[in-house]
């Protein structure tokens, strides 16, 4: 039998292959599909760091109304360990979960889709 340990690394290994694989289906333009709870990749311009950012939809954005196709906006700053520079992180998203538009200031964008 398998100290306890061992168990639980093997159970985050799984779950990191679920998101991966999850990732990999996806179109490069897409963050959320019907579910309302992602992750984001990022990384910092002046130090290289990366940030695995967990994102639920219905309570970390806002709702938009006043914008034709933006039906949630999402906004983050992000301060990593190893510098002090802000990433802010702005991420519009349309009813059905697409990105209408991101921006990001200090950093660039990982998966599930690289910019450009
Ligand atoms: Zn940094």
């Amino acid at each position: 039998m398998l100290p306890c340990r061992d168990l639980r690394r093997a159970r985050e290994v799984a779950v990191f292959e679920f998101f991966r694989r999850w990732f990999a289906g996806w179109p490069g333009s897409r963050t959320f599909t019907s579910g309302s709870q992602s992750f984001l990749d990022l990384e910092c311009d002046r130090c290289g760091e990366q940030f695995h950012l967990y994102i639920d939809r219905a309570t970390q954005c806002l709702q938009v109304f006043d914008e034709p196709g933006v039906a949630w906006r999402l906004e983050r700053e992000v301060v990593g360990a190893r510098c002090r520079s802000i990433i802010q992180v702005r991420i519009d998203f349309a009813p059905g979960g697409e990105i209408v538009q991101r921006q990001i200031t200090h950093g660039r964008f990982l998966s599930p889709s690289a910019e450009g």
